[in-house]
């Protein structure tokens, strides 16, 4: 893996906390994107390297909804951006994680992701991001 690409943050409302974080980070979101597989909204800021995405569910099937509802608001998931997802997932299933799917899907913000199961890696659900 090559770097932390984001930090997913599931948040109930998100123009409320799209207007937090500009003023937080002291810049404005570069991107807002409707990932309707997920059955959710997001929304990108850049500062530097590092991103931080903002998710609303837009369902109650949205696994946002989900996690809102268990544990509230706050961190949902750590990406890391990868060369090659599909030697990534390969190499992780062979270490025993247990991957959310089997094949790389779609993701926001022009990326392959893939979901490692929170259970495997302490209580933290892991991105893996490619660029397409
Ligand atoms: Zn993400």
């Amino acid at each position: 893996m090559n770097k932390i690409e984001h930090i997913g943050i599931a948040v109930k409302n998100l123009s409320e906390a799209s207007s937090v974080y500009e003023r937080l980070l002291g810049v404005k979101s570069y991107k807002k994107e409707e990932v309707t597989s997920e059955h959710v909204l997001t929304e990108f800021f850049q500062i530097g390297e590092s991103k931080i995405e903002l998710l609303e569910a837009t369902s109650n099937e949205s696994a946002i909804s989900k996690f809102i509802e268990k544990k509230g608001e706050g961190i949902h998931h750590i990406a890391f951006a990868v060369k090659d997802i599909k030697a990534e997932m390969e190499r992780l299933k062979k270490e025993g994680f247990i991957l959310l799917n089997e094949t790389p899907k779609k993701g926001a913000d022009n990326k392959l992701v893939c979901f490692v199961h929170p259970k495997s890696a302490h209580g933290i659900l892991i991105e893996l991001c490619q660029d397409i």
